[in-house]
């Protein structure tokens, strides 16, 4: 996307004018610069009515300690397009950051979310390119990175608008554009450029002549994110390709401060600004933060009650995977709450994610999405809810899912489904200010969905495989998560939680099998060598053939996201290649049936059916029945069965009224009509019938092919047809 910003005025006057206009700046500028390390806040304002810019000869106002944008040393176009889209007074990080930033200083600025860090950095970076006289010609001149595509066509937008009076070509660059080519062909055009990391990378790396070697400003947004793991390699190359004497700008609202980082992107004494550090809250003021308790195997319940209970809102789910998402997405669909639900996640195709985006800014829905919409986004209208149900993988993460709502000077609400085995997430959003308020969950007014669900997985084979996947990429999400102090994988209900999803059976899962074992092994070794001898290896991964389908193969061969990897996410990090290859399964189709060896926790063979009976694990906590569950299925079935001979025959009944209503409306339209006929005397009288029953029966018409459909769609009988064709000739006839 290339925009180019439209001048109003050209010529030499307007030339020189500019001229001068940079040359009482870049004065003003030098003369007023705040001393370093200060912070502009802890100024005392200028007074309402002092006068702003050059007052004589050699001096001009100050213009640290302003509070509105009209008082900085800032071009008339600049002023003029913030003042277009309605930008008069600076928020508390633009007045801090702004000064120090129009002199030409590095920032490091944090500040909470919905509190304005996008001009905050816009801003000096269309001054510094207008008092340099940035021309077309001169190539590159800015680069602004996000770590999404979403973030980055919002900062587009917003550049787009303040900088609608300047001259300056800009492009947004991300990834899932299909037009790279045509990007390929002007990029070298653009001045500044918005993009993903993997976006740029892609062309420094392809993109023949491609240069910012001018570079003047570069911007991370969302710099922490850009800076972490996930982005390294991409970032690291990237970097390598730009002059070292440049303006940087990173912000955050949970800002890096790490010595490294900073050393990476070689900034140079940079003013670390951060307006909110002394605030009680890290979180802004206006959100009201609830946390509940909620085991996993009632998550799903909580959340379909809570939908149905706020169907007037708009509300933003964070799930932790995109299987997740897709999975609840929909089921929840296909069971209609009664609110537009949309979904969100980084394997959706590009424009289909722009879409959903735009869709959501605009319209009251439910949007369930995975990380990838928790930085940055400022949705138009404002989000009611921020519900997260799973829990985050650590505080940063929360306070920029919450951020989600509560921007700027709105109100917003949140929600934590938390699980008992997760509290200390708790202990450390305390200790990092977030007030969170625990509240008891009001389980009369739970609605139980899983019921519903498995009755869908019955019906609907393709969920079963959904379900599969969301099941085993949740427990692989909290398997790799760091802090294994919050995600222990051993301490879930996990046969609760698959039949909670609906799923007839627990998926069996490799790598909390071998967390059993090693477990057992340590409690009692000489049981585990015994077991292991007598080939319970080999019936277990027979067993994986059979109940995996191919699903929990991949997850072992890591095909499933690496969800440690927030590139996987918050994608357009060059990933390394990944080898897209399912297992083969290999079903022993010889095998015996009904040889299957089952061991018991110590060991000793079981005759097939003893697992019927309950057993109790260490922990005390019943291991569901397998057979029962598939009992349960069996009935759910015939349930089904049946509710569905009683929809059709309801939908027959239905059909069939329809049909003699309609049936009753042809035969006054065609009585009218042919009374009206008759009162033209057009035609003769005997064609008339026969031509509208052959076009009846042979439905050559466009109208009696409608008409034609739906009798085939309803399948009425030849007889029947014969009849009310009878029917309509005499009535015409008559
Ligand atoms: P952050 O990056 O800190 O999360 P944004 O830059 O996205 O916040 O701004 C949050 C919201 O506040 C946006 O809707 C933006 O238009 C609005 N906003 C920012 N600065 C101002 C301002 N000075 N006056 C009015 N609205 C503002
Ligand atoms: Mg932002």
């Amino acid at each position: 996307m290339k925009q180019k910003f439209k001048s109003k005025n050209s010529g030499k006057q307007k030339r020189l004018s500019e001229n001068e206009e940079i040359k009482l700046l870049n004065s003003w500028i030098e003369s007023q610069k705040p001393d370093s390390g200060s912070n502009p806040m802890s100024l005392p304002p200028p007074l309402p009515n002092a006068p702003i810019g050059r007052i004589d000869d050699d001096t001009y106002s100050r213009y640290a300690g302003a509070t509105r944008f009209d008082q900085l040393p800032i071009s008339s176009k600049t002023k003029d397009g913030l003042r277009k889209a309605e930008f008069i007074d600076m928020t508390d990080i633009q007045k801090a950051s702004l000064p120090h930033a129009l002199c030409g200083r590095d920032i490091l600025g944090a500040a909470k979310t919905g509190s304005g860090k996008t001009l905050a950095f816009l801003i000096p970076v269309l001054e510094k390119l207008y008092r340099e006289r940035w021309g077309p010609e001169f190539g590159v001149g800015s680069i602004i990175i996000s770590p999404t595509r979403e973030l980055g066509a919002q900062l587009f937008d917003v550049l787009k608008a303040v900088g609608k009076f300047h001259n300056f070509s800009a492009g947004l660059l991300i990834g899932g554009r299909k037009d790279v080519n045509t990007e390929k062909e002007h990029v070298n055009e653009l001045n500044i450029l918005v993009c993903t990391p993997g976006r740029l990378l892609q062309h420094m790396d392809e993109t023949p002549n491609f240069d910012c070697s001018q570079l003047q400003v570069l911007v991370l947004d969302e710099a922490d994110r850009i800076l972490d793991v996930g982005f390294k390699k991409t970032l690291n190359a990237i970097i390598s390709q730009l002059p070292k004497h440049r303006q940087t700008f990173l912000f955050s609202a949970t800002q890096t401060k790490s010595v490294q980082d900073l050393a990476r992107l070689s900034l140079k004494d940079p003013e670390y600004l951060s307006v909110h550090e002394e605030s009680t809250t890290a979180t802004p003021n206006s959100l009201q933060q609830t946390a509940m308790v909620v085991p996993l195997e009632q998550k799903l319940d909580m959340l379909w009650s809570f939908i149905k209970a706020h169907l007037n809102s708009k509300i933003l789910v964070f799930l932790s995977s995109c299987k997740q998402v897709k999975f609840v997405f929909e089921t929840f669909k296909k069971l209609r709450p009664g609110i537009p639900l949309k979904c969100l996640h980084g394997r959706m195709k590009q424009d289909k994610r722009m879409g959903i985006y735009s869709e959501f800014c605009e319209k009251r829905s439910v949007l369930f999405s995975t990380d990838v919409a928790s930085r940055g986004l400022d949705f138009n209208k404002a989000v009611d809810w921020v519900v997260q149900v799973d829990c985050p993988e650590d505080v940063a993460s929360y306070i920029h899912r919450v951020g989600r709502t509560a921007r700027y000077h709105s109100g917003g609400k949140s929600v934590l489904f938390i699980m008992p085995s997760e509290m200390k997430m708790l202990e450390q959003l305390e200790s990092a200010k977030v007030p969170i308020q625990l509240i008891k969950a009001n389980t009369k007014r739970l609605q139980p969905v899983s019921g519903l669900l498995s009755a869908l997985l019955v019906k609907y084979p393709n969920f079963q495989q959904l379900a599969q996947r969301a099941f085993i990429t949740y427990l692989r999400s909290i398997h790799i998560q760091k802090d294994k102090e919050i995600f222990d994988v051993m301490k879930l209900s996990i046969d609760e939680f698959s039949a909670s999803l609906g799923l007839p059976m627990t998926p069996k899962i490799r790598f909390i099998d071998q967390k059993r074992r090693s477990q057992k092994m340590s409690a009692n070794p000489t049981t585990f060598l015994a077991l292991d001898s007598s080939g319970d290896e080999n019936v277990s991964n027979t067993m994986d053939g059979e109940l995996e389908v191919g699903d929990f193969k991949e997850s072992d061969q890591g095909l499933f996201p690496p969800i440690d990897n927030p590139s996987s996410e918050v994608e357009d990090a060059v990933a390394p290649t990944r080898i897209l290859k399912k297992k083969k399964l290999k079903i022993n189709v010889h095998r015996p049936v009904g040889t299957r060896v089952s061991f018991d926790d110590d060991g000793n063979p079981l005759a097939p059916l003893a697992k019927l009976a309950d057993i109790k694990t260490s922990n005390d906590a019943f291991v569901v029945d397998k057979d029962e569950k598939n009992e349960f299925y069996k009935k759910r079935r015939e349930e089904l069965k049946q509710a569905d001979k009683e929809d059709k025959l309801l939908n027959r009944n239905r059909l069939k009224e329809k049909r003699k209503e309609k049936m009753n409306k042809m035969k006054k339209r065609a009585a009218k009509e042919t009374q009206d006929d008759e009162d033209d005397i057009s035609e003769s009288e005997e064609e008339r019938p026969q031509k509208r029953s052959k076009k009846f029966v042979d439905s050559d018409s466009d109208i009696d092919n409608k008409v034609e459909n739906k009798f085939n769609t309803e399948s009425i009988s030849v007889a029947e047809q014969e009849e009310l064709a009878l029917k309509l000739l005499s009535s015409l006839q008559s």
